[in-house]
């Protein structure tokens, strides 16, 4: 992605001034050349006093300041007009990003230009995992990204001594330090000036309470923003070991009300952050934090529309949506081998002991048919009683034999907390690719009818399709 340089956008320019301000300026500078010119012939003159000549001085001072006075704002409202537009900028990328990795991309190349900074690092933890995801991009031109990965219990406590080099502004009056090893809030009492100088260690600038009751209340009030600047702040911690950073300045990410990692920006000149970049830094991670929320909550809706609600199995729609996939990336090499499950006789189980116990039971041969299957291989629940699992290049016979086993682990199903004593059977029928333009719905249909002719011999069995074939 590329974003122009907020330095190259529209600001406020001396060039620029509107005809209202250079008319503004002209009555100014005109006006005082007068009076002191007034002031200083009447003076020279020998017709006016030191009271004169004071005056043409005070006049003069006057309008050197009204000059500075208007540079240095000239200067703050094009520091704020760039600061906003590259916001505008990082919130118009957010707003298309449909991917966690397009949210960091729509924030760091922008980031890190308007904040000066030299490394801008995004860390997410990875949904249902223990693992950060990190990117790391240099602000140095040609530089290259890296992605890696941080286990999440590199952020267990840090120690006193790795928090030094940690300033951060608290703008809410609230800091973080270590108490007993864990990080403990610390609220601002005294307006802000630090009392114990060990509080200073960490990088806060807050005193503390030496009042245990205030530390165990504080520590009870420790809210989910405080929560996800100290996980902000180990991060930091993390990657000043892992790169050699020097000055870090870091955000906390959060979606959903939950922490979702950090933005951390770097530089190698020591010092504090100026307030622009701490501004921006924050707005762009709430940003972010709210454009990741957005893009998690899609993909765990697209997630659970491919889940059986009842098993946890991925269902139908994955099934076909897989199958579609497969086929595309299909070699001629490559084999496929379909499982036809069918419970037996589930109709009489349900009748007899409720559609509840029933549920229980469907969620028992889930188990049972997952335990038996192998890492690559894709079970689903693709309807009422039924199951199938897709076999991907399976050796001669391992497919018959993974039908084999998972009819007796369901046979050997203990469903006594369930109420069940008697014993739940399946039957199987079992097909493989035998060319290579031989579709997976040809063998999906070519395992239906083994199952079918399973059923026919007796139930309990697994059969596979060339049998069955040669019976039809
Ligand atoms: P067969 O051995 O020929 O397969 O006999 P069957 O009774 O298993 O087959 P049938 O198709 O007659 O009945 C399937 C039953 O599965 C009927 C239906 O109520 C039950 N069923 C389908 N989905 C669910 C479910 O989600 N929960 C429960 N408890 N029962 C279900
Ligand atoms: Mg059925
Ligand atoms: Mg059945």
């Amino acid at each position: 992605m590329s974003l122009p340089h907020p330095h190259d956008s529209p600001g406020i320019h001396a060039g620029g001034r509107s005809p209202r301000v250079l008319f503004t300026w002209a009555a100014l500078g005109l006006s005082s050349i007068l009076l002191v010119g007034k002031e200083l012939l009447e003076y020279l003159q020998g017709r006016g006093g030191v009271m004169d000549l004071a005056l043409s001085i005070a006049i003069t001072g006057l309008v050197a300041t009204a000059v500075i006075n208007a540079r240095a704002s000239g200067t703050e409202v094009e520091r704020r007009n760039s600061e906003s537009e590259s916001f505008s900028r990082i919130m118009r990328a957010l707003s298309r990003s449909v991917s966690p990795d397009a949210v960091v991309e729509a924030i760091v190349q922008e980031l890190g230009a308007a904040t000066d900074a030299d490394h801008v690092a995004v860390v997410r933890l990875r949904p249902g995992s223990a693992v950060l995801d990190v990117t790391f991009v240099s602000m140095l031109p040609g530089a290259p990204t890296s992605n890696t990965v941080m286990p999440l219990r590199q952020l267990e406590p840090v120690e006193p001594h790795h928090l030094r080099e940690l300033p951060r502004p608290q703008p809410d009056g609230m800091s973080l330090r270590l108490v007993d090893g864990e990080p403990t809030p610390v609220w601002r009492d005294d307006g802000g000036v630090p009392a114990d100088p060990s509080a200073t260690a960490n990088g806060a600038t807050a005193s503390l309470r030496r009042n245990v009751r205030a530390r165990s209340r504080t520590a009870n009030s420790l809210n989910n923003e405080a929560r996800a600047r100290e996980v902000a702040d180990r991060i930091a911690y993390r990657l000043r070991d892992a790169y050699g950073l020097r000055n870090t300045l870091a955000a906390p990410l959060q979606a959903g009300g939950s922490i979702a990692g950090a933005i951390v920006l770097s530089r190698r000149t020591g010092g504090i952050w100026p307030e622009a970049a701490i501004r921006l830094l924050n707005s762009a991670a709430s940003e972010a934090s709210a454009a990741l929320a957005r893009v998690y909550s899609h993909q765990a809706a697209e997630s659970e529309a491919r889940t059986d609600q009842l098993t946890q199995l991925p269902n139908r729609r994955y099934f076909d949506e897989y199958c579609r996939l497969l086929a595309s990336r299909r070699r001629s090499t490559d084999r496929v081998s379909i499982l036809a499950v069918d419970v037996d006789h589930f109709k009489n189980l349900n009748d007899q002991y409720g559609h509840q116990v029933g549920d229980v039971v469907l969620r028992s041969i889930a188990n049972a048919i997952q335990f038996s299957v192998r890492e690559e291989d894709v079970p689903v629940r693709s309807g009422g009683e039924e199951f199938m699992v897709l076999l991907r290049n399976p050796a001669d016979g391992v497919a018959l034999e993974i039908g084999e086993r998972i009819r007796h682990n369901v046979r050997d199903m203990d469903l006594l907390d369930a109420g069940v004593t008697e014993r739940v059977t399946v039957s199987v029928g079992v097909a493989s690719g035998q060319h290579a333009g031989e579709t997976i719905s040809d063998i999906v249909e070519r395992a239906d009818r083994a199952l079918y002719a399973a059923k026919r011999a007796g139930r309990d069995r697994v059969v596979e399709a060339w049998h069955s074939d040669i019976a039809q």
